[in-house]
């Protein structure tokens, strides 16, 4: 029976070898891996694993069609809903998604939906040339996309398939938002695959301007009445990282992960041929839980220091990715949890010397539902190191509301927006990040999807 078949094990590079590069870690599955893994899935009448995915990909269908070795059918399949499988497939938290719903995962392991589903994308960008693009009947109304994140990718793509005709602005000099600023060479490569994968939405039409900050060159009431386009949509993300308001947040050697990974990342900083500075220290703490610590502690790691995880909470509660924290632990990462920095110490030259921590215990649930730390009074104690990066959530950037007439934001600076988009401003709409503040990236594709059908029953009303 198929489903006794265990879960094909996907290969990856070896911890003690790939803690010294930025290649990517895992190699994924050849098409054999892939058609036998394919084959374990049951293709249930009333899959689960469809209603836990947030853009409901019909995740049986296109598992068949891998296990036929049928390709193209299976590309096609997925990109009705997604339009980023090869990074779905590769960051997608798929243990509380798709593969925690699946019917299999109750008595031995979940199909391996997501590295199927990556194998899927990364053959559909090998044979991009070969498959057929949608038929598009341009409607003429233009619409403007600011941010080229998955939320802005998004709502572009299914615009440009419903045909309008979309302008991306992106601020950076690169397009993918997190993707390529944010989220590791290891992970996701940036060449390889976020490239061409915005490619493939170029190919719809949608056309992409960078360098273009939109509140600065030019803001969005004279998107709608100077330059004619008929409809925003704001994906402009959540950039805005936060500090913890701690003594010595100053100090020479603490920055924010945000800018480590930029530098790190959309700067090539660990290339040498590039200049960009980056110092990762001996010894480096990253303070936080989520995926962009587990990012930052282990670019540190590469990057040649010694690296520690403090996080105020239990492994249980720890939010990133279990793939991430279990390649984290691979490569040697410190993890000290139940632990709380109060303050950081600094030497005579103002450099970093040393994070003092307190101890921590769980109490109640908070309004999150996860149980809150409380500090062990007397339990301070000093961890010494040279770095200190601070992981701990980003906000949206408030220019964009201060820039725009009737747009409102919330108290965490995210922009008011319904579940289908619609903002206070008539016209404009938004999703992901900015919407929800730090979340995922198939969150801000489906808040991006969503909204792509607002503006276009908004238009078609008008
Ligand atoms: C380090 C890191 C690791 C992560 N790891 C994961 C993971 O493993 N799995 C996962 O699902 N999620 C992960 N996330 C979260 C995920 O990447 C985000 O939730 C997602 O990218 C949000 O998409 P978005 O399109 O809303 O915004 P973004 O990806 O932030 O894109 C917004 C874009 O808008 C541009 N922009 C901003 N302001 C303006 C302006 N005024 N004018 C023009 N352009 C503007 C920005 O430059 C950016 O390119 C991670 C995030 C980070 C930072
Ligand atoms: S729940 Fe699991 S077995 Fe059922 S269709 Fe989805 S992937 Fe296949």
């Amino acid at each position: 029976m198929a489903n006794r078949i265990p879960r094909v094990a996907v290969r990856e590079q070896d911890p003690a070898i790939r803690a010294t590069n930025f290649e990517e870690v895992c190699y994924g599955y050849n098409n054999e891996e892939a058609r036998l893994e394919a084959s374990r899935c049951l293709g249930c009448k009333n899959p689960r694993c469809v209603n836990s995915c947030p853009v409901h990909i019909n995740i049986p269908a296109f598992i068949h069609e891998v296990a036929e070795g049928n390709l193209a059918a299976a590309a096609s399949i997925i990109s009705a809903d997604s339009s980023l499988p090869s990074v779905c497939g590769r960051v997608c938290p798929q243990e509380t998604q798709c593969e925690g719903s699946c019917v299999l995962g109750i008595k031995s392991e979940p199909v391996a939906i997501g590295k199927l589903e990556r194998f899927v994308g990364d053959w559909a960008i090998e044979n991009a040339s070969t498959l057929p693009l949608p038929e598009i009947t341009p409607n003429g109304h233009r619409v403007a996309i600011i941010g080229s994140g998955p939320a802005g990718l998004a709502c572009a793509s299914d615009l440009a398939r419903a045909g309008y005709d979309v302008t991306i602005f992106e601020a950076l000099h690169a397009v993918g938002g997190v993707l390529v600023y944010g989220i590791p060479e290891f992970r996701l490569p940036k060449e390889r695959i976020v490239a061409r994968e915005v490619e493939a939405v170029k190919r719809l039409g949608v056309k992409i301007e960078t360098d273009v900050i939109v509140g600065r060159t030019m803001t969005i009431d004279q998107l709608l009445d100077e330059q004619g386009f008929d409809a925003v949509f704001v994906g402009s993300g959540a950039g805005l990282p936060r500090f913890m308001g701690i003594d010595g947040e100053n100090l020479n050697g603490v920055c924010s992960a945000n800018e480590f990974l930029t530098r790190a990342n959309l700067m090539h900083a660990y290339d040498p041929d590039y200049d960009t500075p980056i110092y990762a220290g001996k010894r480096a703490v990253v303070v936080g839980g989520g995926n962009v610590a587990m990012d930052a502690v282990r670019t540190a790691r590469r990057l040649g220091a010694e690296a520690i995880i403090v996080y105020r909470r239990s492994e249980a509660e720890l939010p990133a990715r279990a793939e991430e924290v279990h390649h984290a632990k691979q490569e040697g990462i410190e993890f000290r949890m139940l632990t709380n920095p109060v303050r950081i110490n600094g030497d005579e030259n103002g450099w970093v010397k040393g994070i003092e921590c307190i101890e921590m215990e769980l109490g109640e649930p908070d309004e999150s539902g996860r149980r809150s730390p409380v500090a062990k009074e007397g339990s301070n104690f000093n961890i010494d190191c040279d770095v200190v990066i601070m992981a701990l959530g980003t906000s949206p950037n408030p220019l964009i509301k201060t820039t725009t007439k009737g747009l409102e934001t919330n108290r965490r600076g995210c922009i008011v927006a319904d579940e289908e988009g619609h903002t206070t401003r008539e016209g404009v709409f938004a999703g992901g990040d900015a919407v929800t503040g730090a979340a995922t990236v198939i969150l801000a594709m489906g808040a991006g999807r969503k909204a792509a059908k607002a503006i276009d029953e908004y238009l078609k009303s008008k």
